[in-house]
Order: structure tokens, then sequence, then C-alpha cells
């Protein structure tokens, strides 16, 4: 990417003073590469006569500034070339897009650094299951996580019913409609969370097993929130489609409180066909387009995980992430509230599994009724949970997926994504033996290698305390709640909105 093109923001709040090609470039590009991922017959159709397929778009690109995006081999190429100082090496508007890209990228970094929570027990849990995640799912999917410390459900299931649900939403039951009661409730709720969480809750959002859109007050939690908070969550919707107005009146009410970027999640190309004949290529900027399509599925596996493991081994298999990869979609590791139930979970990402279909570890959860008393649980389940530092008293039992060796004189904690190293030891072989057996306290391991190998204990409770900063430790729930399996679910309603208060 040249210099020029990275200083250069088109979706912050300086996009403003960004010229209308510029902007034309990078729109006409996402614009071009959506139709191009989700779509087959477009690229049977580019491959044959590439100008027809861009003109049919309504696009403003020639194929020599699509190509350089389309080719692995040639991207790669335009990147030596630019990192030797070849600016010519691609036409403007490929550097135009990458540098969106990078944008994007760097933005996702600063929301999980934003994240952490302002309680310092919290902030410490919170920092051990991102790394946690880094060595369990592996360093490319864990880098898409950002580890948001809260999200709020507005409703009680989703209409939509997506078969791959990687958290197996259920039936749509109904919404918290925006009463005065309610929306004093939601006022309470969330500055009870700004108080014990702190302004990193800024970063949360308002879905995860509900469809945002599903509830018609939608926008009225999205503006009182910004106003406590100061920003304007993230919009992701799977039914952008249904009532485009709405979606446009939402997508401005976003752009005006500053959202960085907002979604579509695309389950069909009939939708892409609507919102892409709805809104213009400029206007769907700040939308990133999620390829959830049959069609796309042979460049976008979906996740293993939620409703989707019911289909791992059916005739939908092929559209899944295999065994070898790990599979989650959740990215919250802090508090996920229902308003409708007015229930809260602390829940970190995991990789899916049988004991943990959903994607997530369920550490803790409750109810309340009031703002107060959701400030009371919220407290007790940071005191019962969060912890800052291993205690003597703990055993030191290491996470089922690291393995342990010894190599010289060191000791090697090794798992999908990483290699910690512990060492150079005097004692690497009962180091390790007594890791991998993990039955030990941290005051018997530092009472042992004290008598063995004259280890002072303060430089063991150093050396195991980097296990449990790192994530090494075993912080798994003994026993996942029964809401951390999905429920059954009948036929996907048809009804768009019940509203209903919930008290
Ligand atoms: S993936 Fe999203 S839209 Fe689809 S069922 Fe799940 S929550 Fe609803």
């Amino acid at each position: 990417v040249n210099h020029e093109s990275e200083q250069i923001s088109v979706l912050g709040k300086d996009a403003q003073r960004v010229s209308a090609e510029y902007l034309r470039d990078v729109a006409h590009t996402k614009r071009f590469l959506e139709r191009w991922t989700m779509d087959p017959s477009f690229r049977d159709r580019y491959t044959e006569d590439p100008a027809a397929a861009i003109g049919s778009l309504g696009l403003v690109l020639t194929a020599e500034q699509l190509d350089p995006l389309l080719s692995y081999s040639l991207a790669t190429e335009i990147t030596e070339r630019l990192a030797a100082g070849e600016q010519d090496a691609c036409p403007e508007s490929v550097k135009r897009y990458r540098a969106f890209i990078n944008e994007k990228k760097r933005h996702r970094a600063v929301t999980r650094n934003s994240g952490e929570p302002s309680d310092p027990r919290l902030a410490a849990w919170r920092a051990r299951q991102v790394e946690r995640c880094r060595g369990e799912l592996g360093p490319s999917r864990a880098e898409a996580i950002v580890h948001a410390p809260v999200t709020f459900e507005l409703s009680k299931g989703c209409t939509v019913g997506c078969w791959f649900c990687g958290v197996a939403a259920p039936d749509f039951d109904h919404n918290l409609e925006y009463t005065e009661e309610n929306a004093r409730l939601w006022t309470g709720v969330l500055e009870a969370v700004r108080d014990v969480v702190g302004e990193p809750a800024s970063q949360g959002f308002l879905y995860w097993a509900t469809d945002p859109l599903d509830n018609p007050d939608y926008e009225s939690y999205l503006a009182e929130f910004h106003r406590v908070f100061g920003r304007c969550p993230q919009t992701t919707t799977a039914i952008a489609h249904k009532d485009v107005e709405r979606t446009r009146r939402l997508l401005d009410l976003g752009a005006s409180l500053g959202s960085f970027v907002d979604r579509f999640s695309i389950i069909s190309l009939k939708f892409l066909d609507i919102v892409h004949e709805a809104f213009t290529p400029e206007e769907m900027l700040r939308v990133e387009c999620v390829a959830q399509n049959r069609e796309s599925s042979d460049k976008h596996l979906k996740s293993n995980s939620g409703r989707a493991r019911q289909f791992a081994n059916g005739k939908r298999a092929s559209e899944l992430a295999g065994e070898q990869t790990s599979s989650t979609i959740a990215c919250v590791s802090g508090f996920l509230f229902n308003m409708v139930e007015r229930s809260v979970k602390l829940i970190t990402p995991c990789n899916s599994s049988d004991r943990w279909p959903l994607g997530y570890w369920i550490v803790d959860e409750g109810t309340f009724d009031t703002a107060e008393e959701l400030r009371a649980l919220l407290e007790k389940i940071i005191a019962n949970n969060c912890r800052r530092y291993l205690g003597v008293d703990d055993t030191v039992r290491l996470r089922n997926d690291v393995r342990i060796s010894v190599e010289d004189d060191r000791v090697l904690a090794t798992s999908l994504g990483i290699a910690t190293t512990l060492g150079p030891l005097p004692d690497a072989q009962d180091v390790a033996r007594w890791l991998g057996e993990g039955a030990l306290t941290v005051e018997q391991i530092a009472t042992l290698r004290e008598e063995r190998s004259g280890v002072s204990p303060v430089e063991t409770m150093v050396l195991l305390d980097q296990l449990f900063v790192r994530g090494l430790t075993n912080e798994e729930p003994a026993e996942p709640p029964a809401s951390a399996t999905p429920a059954p679910r009948g036929r996907a309603r048809k009804v768009s909105v019940t509203l209903q208060s919930t008290r």
C-alpha cells in the first residue's frame, strides 16, 4: 500500500474529506468483489467478457483494476513490488482498496484493545481468555475475535432461522418493546454496566442469538446506548432486505452517530440482488456483506458450531469447516444479556464441541429484575469467577488441548496456535511431569522444586504465574449449564414481530 492511501480514512469521521473519485474507487471495487465472491454465474460471465460483466453492475472500473485482487499470485507479486518502492506496481484503485481493508483490520485491533474492562479482575480474566483463544483456536481464527466485553439481546429468539446458526438461535418468541418502563430499565442497565465494566463496555453491541431488526424499537435502544456510552454499536442483520427504507434510515442513523462498520448477512443470492438493487455502492461503503449463501460456500466455509453441528455429517457437510479447523462464531469475553428474560451470562469463546456446542463457555449466569439487582449480580459474578492471581493452594492443571514436552533444559507447552517455552530450568523433566499430571498445587510444586533442585519458591511462583497469565491453566467450567445446549426448534415462525411488554 502506498503511503498516501495508508493515511486516508474512508470509514472514520474524516471520510468527508476524501475525494468522490477515491470513495468511488473503493465502493465500486467492494461491490464487484461482493458479486464475485457470492455469485458463481457472475464469475463465469466475467471470465467470458469482463467489460460486459463489470458494466452489468453499473461500475466505473476496468478488468485491469480488478484482476490484481482476484489472483493470489498477482496480489503477492504486487505486494512485493510495492514494498520495494515500485509505486506503479498496480492501479491506484487497488492501492485504495487495500488501504480500506487495512483500515478495517486496524479498527478491529483497536476494538479488541479498547475492550479491556476497568475492573482489574474482569480485565485479567478477559486477557487470559484472549491468550487462551490464540492457543485453542489458532492465530488466524483468534485474530478475528474482538472479545467484546458486553452484548445485549433485545428479543427472545430470531425469526430468520438459518440452518447454520452458529449460536443456535431459538425460534422467535417476542421482543422487548420500548415502553416508558422498559426504556427506564434499559437506561438503568446501561448505567449499571458502565459502572461495573467501565467505559470499554461502549464496545458492546445489541444482538447475539437474535436479529436486531426483529425488534421494531431497535433504533431507540441504539440511540440510548449512544447517549449513555457516546459510541454507536455495530449492527449486523440478516434481514436488511425486508424493509429497505427502514434499513436505509438505520444506516443513516448509524453513520450520523459515528458507527464505523455495519454488516449485512447475505443468506441467499436473492437477498444480495435486493440489497444491491436498493443501495448504491457508495451507500454500502460502510456495510460489510457477510457471504452466507450456498453458492459462496466453496470460498466461505461456515463454522461447525451451534445448529450447523446437526448437519456436519449430512448433505451440507461440504459447506462447513472440517474437524481439523477450530469453529466458533462467538466474539464476546464478558457479559451476554437477554433483556426479555432479564438474564445475564458470563461467556467466552471456545472451540465448539459436544460439550460446548454453541462455541462459548458459560462461566456463570443469573437473572435480575432491576438495575440495582443487576449491579449486585455483576459484582457477584466477577467476585466468584474472575481471578487476578494464581493462589498457593490452586492445583496447577493445564488446558486439555495443551501438550507438554521437554527439549534440552526447556519445557514446551504446545497447543494449536502457540508454543510457550519455559526455561532454561534445572529440573525441566520434573516440571514437565508435574504439569502433565496436573495433580499438584502451586505450593506443592514450589516445595518439591526447592527440596530437589534448590529453586526458590518465588521463582516457581513466577514460573507458574506465567502459565496462568498466558491462559494455559485450565479455567473451563466443570459442568456446562443447561443453557449451553441448543433448545430443540420447531418450524421457524412466519410472524414478523409480536410486541409485548414482559413485565
Ligand atoms: S445466524 Fe443470525 S439471523 Fe440467522 S438464525 Fe442465527 S441469529 Fe438469526
